[in-house]
């Protein structure tokens, strides 16, 4: 039995922060959570309260982060002064993918990975396309580069879903993959589904997922082999969606209907689908997603960072599709960001302010996250889900006077100074207790960029 006293804790279905809540954990899962306050003395007395661990600040449940690609970790601070667009950051973006073998992946993920764990992620969906060799060829083992993610989670403590994605084609029109594309191709759809399912996580921290990459690299009648395959294992299936306009463009140019309409079409959409982006989405695709209750994994870092646009959240929660979360090419590891920039990129496309409450943020950066991801038992500070939880200090110069409810605009990832998953405890005052973060992130990149 463990237990933790939080200053302040972000239950399920409140609007605001509690105070002073004793929560307890046996076998990785929460068995009690008490607040204090108004209750009088605990039942097991004041000896209950001596052995608990004080959480000095504001708790609460893990932070999901539904989309990422650990190695675009690399990319960091290289290629942000830079011109150009999406398209352009793409060709650098495959000069990194072309150096990594499942030793530099597994050192540069784990690395990704932990500072993901000291930011308060304390589940991480990586949607992964490296399949196999530079040239194509797949590995002695065709799944060791997947492997070398579960690894790489595994080390850093923190819990995976393998978003195991097919990526078979160039462009919508079905051109060949070319160059530094080859890698990520199994063939076709069947073959990528023999492959996947020749693959089972070595740990319990980690699960398979499917993903399509995209309109552009799934030809339409292999769409529904792929979210077949998903929905026979009730694994969650995620698919990039119009990030780009060109992506609707050239989808309608081919097929003649929006990728929205497209994944419609072939089965792709559902409560168990997570649509990552959803930047450009017409009217009629936003009702589409909502009537099937496909999640939207938001990712306004990246979206800012690579000019993608701001896409339409509000709208599209209003619709019915429950939000995510995703850092995707890890500009910034910070879910805070993320989840303030979901309402004040709204603010600066309206005008208005005030379209989601904290809590509403609190729940797309927790359960939201977790449930898109498969992990319907996470993201709740709630007797029987997993005890994972993340404590944010209120008195470091960002946090200090500001009301807990208030933490979500003010924090960042910095603030972060405890983490615990599944009841064990990953960072301790702001420190990974097993992983030297900056040092392993700095010679990761090293080896895969070469400088
Ligand atoms: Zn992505």
């Amino acid at each position: 039995m463990t237990r933790w006293l939080a200053e302040y804790a972000w239950l399920p279905e409140h609007a605001e922060p509690t105070p002073d809540v004793l929560i307890e954990a046996e076998g990785g899962r929460i068995t009690a959570v008490t607040p204090l306050v108004g209750r009088g003395a605990p039942t097991a007395g004041i000896e209950v309260l001596v052995d608990a661990v004080r959480l000095p600040g504001l708790t609460l449940p893990g932070l999901a982060n539904a989309h990422s690609h650990a190695f675009h970790r690399a990319l960091r601070g290289r290629t942000h002064g830079g011109r150009g667009d999406f398209w352009s950051w793409r060709d650098v973006m495959y000069s990194v993918a072309s150096r990594l073998d499942p030793d530099s992946y597994l050192a540069l993920a784990r690395a990704a990975y932990a500072e993901m764990a000291l930011a308060g992620i304390t589940c991480v969906g990586e949607f992964h396309y490296l399949h196999h060799g530079p040239d194509g060829k797949p590995y002695a083992d065709p799944n060791a580069m997947s492997a070398a993610l579960v690894e790489a989670a595994g080390h850093a403590g923190i819990r995976l879903t393998l978003l195991d994605t097919a990526y078979l084609t160039a462009s919508v029109d079905g051109a060949p993959l070319a160059g530094p594309q080859r890698r990520f191709g199994d063939g076709d759809a069947l073959r990528w589904a023999e492959r996947v399912s020749g693959f089972t996580p070595a740990d319990a921290h980690a699960r398979v997922g499917a993903a399509i990459h995209s309109v552009r690299a799934v030809p339409a009648e292999q769409l529904a082999t792929v979210a077949g395959w998903a929905d026979r294992q009730g694994l969650p299936l995620h698919v990039h969606l119009s990030e780009q306009p060109a992506e609707n463009d050239a989808c309608r140019a081919v097929h003649g209907c929006t990728p929205t309409r497209l994944l419609a079409d072939h089965g792709v959409l559902g409560r168990h689908t997570t649509a990552v982006h959803a930047t450009h989405p017409t009217g009629a695709d936003i009702s589409l997603l909502g009537e099937n209750r496909t999640g939207i994994c938001l990712c306004p870092t990246t979206e800012r960072d690579l000019a993608d646009g701001i896409g339409p959240a509000h709208r599209m929660a209003e619709a019915g599709s429950p939000l995510s979360l995703g850092s995707d090419s890890h500009a910034v590891v910070d879910l805070f960001e993320e989840a303030r920039a979901v309402e004040l990129d709204e603010r600066l496309r309206t005008r208005k302010r005030g379209h989601f409450t904290p809590a509403e943020l609190v729940t797309a950066a927790t359960v939201g996250g977790h449930a898109a991801l498969g992990w319907g038992d996470a993201g709740r500070l709630s007797v029987g889900d997993r005890a994972d939880l993340v404590t944010v200090r209120l008195d470091s110069a960002r946090t200090a006077g500001v009301p807990p409810v208030g933490a979500f605009f003010a924090a960042t990832a910095a603030d972060v100074t405890h983490v615990v998953v599944d009841g064990r405890t990953v960072v301790e005052d702001g420190r990974h207790l097993t992983v030297d973060v900056p040092t392993e992130l700095r010679h990761a990149i090293e080896e895969v960029t070469g400088q």
